[in-house]
């Protein structure tokens, strides 16, 4: 049973309070006050997410036979500044002068026009449900603002329309949009300076003399993009395919918050699919395209709305709402995977990247946004990136990234191309000829064109060749540029980049608030429904009783689940049996075995199912079997079961 299912509202802290004393995650150096956005996972916790990144690998890298690397955490400068990330990967940060605070920029205008927004609601007797987080609660105390305002309409349609773009402004647009709507410190109402922009990489030095900048990653695609000759050359050169990396990295977020949802240091598996520009179609697109899905465009949220619209995947693709039939593939499999892994369906949206949200070379991007008591949380990324990664790699480094296939037909093409005298190059310019030569080679057609009419017109060049001090004067004596026929065989190309991104802590908290309810007989007695796929733990097996006699064939069936790698749990305290599988609830323990007297007898024992409590009573060996198929095969209860009888005599969740 999933969550909204039940009519009992979602309760946060009751979530929070099993969370913690169940020991999912907890945060970390908590002996020392703890630090904000670093968390530890338990035994629960790290049951959970191997089994969402083991179900992760199955669902995506063998399915598709994607190329696994594991690369390292630790990343040198000049890789991050080629990338991008040294000049861009940052937020927009406003600081009060008078008391130090700082606040991110777009989540502070968020927070006031929306509690604005509410304020407004009250005030014309409109009831609002509210859902905080305790820091939203305790800043809220402090705000001097006055509540419960009545906004013009024209201002409340002013304030829908920027929380509708939020995710797409500037630093200088927060900024103006601060001054006009007079934002200021939430608790003291001082005044903010304008936003500056704050970079979110950790860096640090790599080696003891401290001359080798570095950073932590804040992504793993990076370690991918540079072993792209490697993997290419590992699959045979063979296009399309995919390689994947899971693994840790780290974003210095300007003000942490809302439990997992945005950390300082997270579990991420990436993957990019590198494709040809000029065939983005699917050979699998047919398994999926009938799969319905919500969307929000970026049209309708540049229109100042967030309403959602339904259609398959292959709609959206074949009217270029999706860019192409890959992107449209990877967002149908992201949506399975998150169905499978337990997931509410009715939360799920998929979120298109407005224009000035979107990188300028990505050609098209969506979230997997999931709805929680946060609001529509971003946990997975879906976007087409083109050929940007690749390209400004083989540009720095010189070395090519790039695909090379043999033509059907052998084709006639006019190009510009360099001679070089070597013979006069090497005495004249000694050292610097090989930068020279270098610089020469690199340069693309536009650059050989406008050089080649250069030289046709006075004779020679000049150029600027970085490393080589002052000009550089080419004269016709020492090269030639010439537009010739040359007939291909080859057709080298710079495959572009479907980049699926998913931040394993995001899913894991949404999925926790998703499934977990609590019985409408007992508000006391919460249950997380997670798919037995995934639950930590898939079996609580109790004895009635710490009887001596019932060891042995706790012992025996305790043999037979280790023997078949299912992982259990034996309970033979002396708490009741509805005690011990309330507690195991909580846990999301699928399954209960009971192990009882008349089990001595026939070694039968009864199978109880968590969110149902219903029982079935059978051999423990067609027990074990039911709940195998239930886990790992896919069986519904009733389907796995069917064999079993039906046990009502006795209940032993009272
Ligand atoms: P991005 O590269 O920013 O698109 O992020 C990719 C994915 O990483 C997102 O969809 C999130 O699931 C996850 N993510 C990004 N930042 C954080 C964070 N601070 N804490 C937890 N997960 C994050």
């Amino acid at each position: 049973m999933s969550s909204s299912a039940v009519t009992a509202p979602f309760n946060r802290d009751a979530l929070e309070q099993v969370l913690k004393r169940r020991f999912f995650f907890a945060p970390a150096f908590e002996l020392y006050g703890g630090v904000s956005g670093l968390f530890d996972y338990g035994p629960p916790g790290c049951a959970f997410q191997a089994n969402i990144v083991d179900t992760w690998r199955k669902h995506f890298i063998l399915e598709e036979d994607m190329l696994e690397v594991d690369c390292t955490m630790l990343t040198p400068h000049e890789v991050l500044k080629t990338s991008g990330h040294v000049d861009k990967f940052a937020d927009w940060m406003c600081k009060d002068l008078k008391t130090g605070e700082i606040f991110r920029a777009d989540h502070l205008v968020e927070e006031v026009l929306e509690s604005r927004l509410k304020g407004d609601k009250a005030a014309r007797g409109i009831k609002v449900e509210e859902e905080e987080d305790e820091d939203k609660k305790k800043r809220k105390k402090k705000v001097k603002e006055i509540k419960n305002v009545k906004l013009d309409d024209e201002v409340v349609k002013e304030y829908e329309n920027i929380l509708a773009q939020i995710d797409g402004f500037s630093g200088p647009q927060l900024g103006e949009l601060i001054v006009k709507y007079d934002i200021t410190n939430p608790s003291t109402g001082g005044k903010l300076e304008p936003p500056i922009e704050f970079n979110l990489m950790f860096e640090t030095a790599i080696g003891p003399s401290g001359n080798l900048k570095g950073y932590l990653r804040p992504e793993t695609a990076q370690g991918q993009f540079l072993n792209f000759n490697k993997l290419l050359e590992f699959n045979n050169e063979k296009m399309p395919f995919a390689s994947a990396s899971i693994g840790k990295s780290f974003r210095n977020e300007i003000a942490p918050r809302a439990g997992l949802l945005r950390v300082r240091e997270f579990l991420m598996a990436e993957i990019e699919h590198f494709v040809d520009p000029e065939d983005k179609s699917h050979p699998k697109f047919n398994q999926v395209k009938d799969i319905k899905l919500r969307f929000l465009p970026s049209g309708v949220q540049e229109s100042g709305s967030t309403e959602l619209i339904e259609k398959t995947i292959g709609e959206a693709v074949s009217t270029g709402l999706v860019d192409n039939e890959t992107l449209g593939y990877f967002i149908a499999r992201i949506y399975l995977f998150l169905l499978k892994i337990g997931v509410d369906t009715n939360r799920i949206r998929f979120r298109q990247h407005m224009s000035n949200e979107m990188a300028h070379y990505a050609s098209d991007c969506w979230d997997a946004e999931l709805q929680t008591s946060y609001g529509w949380i971003e946990c997975v990324g879906c976007a087409d990136r083109s050929a940007y990664d690749l390209s400004v790699h083989a540009a720095k480094t010189g070395e090519k990234l790039v695909v090379r296939q043999p033509l059907p037909e052998p084709i006639t093409v006019e190009k510009f191309e360099i001679e070089i005298s070597k013979k006069k190059f090497g005495p004249k310019f000694r050292k610097d000829a090989g930068s020279i030569e270098k610089w020469l080679l690199e340069r693309n057609q536009t650059d050989l064109e406008s050089l080649g009419n250069e030289l046709t017109a006075n004779g020679k060049i000049v150029i600027k060749v970085p490393g080589v001090e002052g000009e550089t004067e080419l004269d016709t004596e020492l090269i030639k540029i010439e537009k010739v026929k040359r007939t291909e065989h080859i057709r080298e190309f710079t495959p572009n980049v479907i980049e699926p991104s998913f931040g394993i802590g995001r899913i894991i908290y949404s999925i926790f608030e998703h499934q977990f309810w609590s019985r409408p007989e007992d508000v006391d007695r919460s249950v997380l429904s997670l798919p037995p796929l995934v639950a930590p733990t898939k079996v609580l097996l109790v004895p009635l009783s710490n009887s001596a006699e019932l060891k042995p064939i706790v012992e025996k069936v305790s043999n037979v689940l280790r023997k078949n790698q299912i992982p259990f749990k034996v309970d033979d305290s002396s708490a009741s049996i509805g005690k011990r599988y309330a507690r195991n609830d909580e846990l999301g323990t699928p399954f209960g075995i009971t192990i009882d007297f008349e089990s001595l007898k026939d070694e039968s024992v009864t199978l109880r199912e968590r969110d149902s409590t219903k029982q079935v009573r059978g051999s423990y060996e067609d027990i074990i079997d039911a709940i195998k198929q239930v886990t790992y095969f896919g069986s519904s209860w009733a389907e796995g079961t069917a064999k079993l009888t039906p046990f009502e005599s006795q209940s032993t969740d009272a």
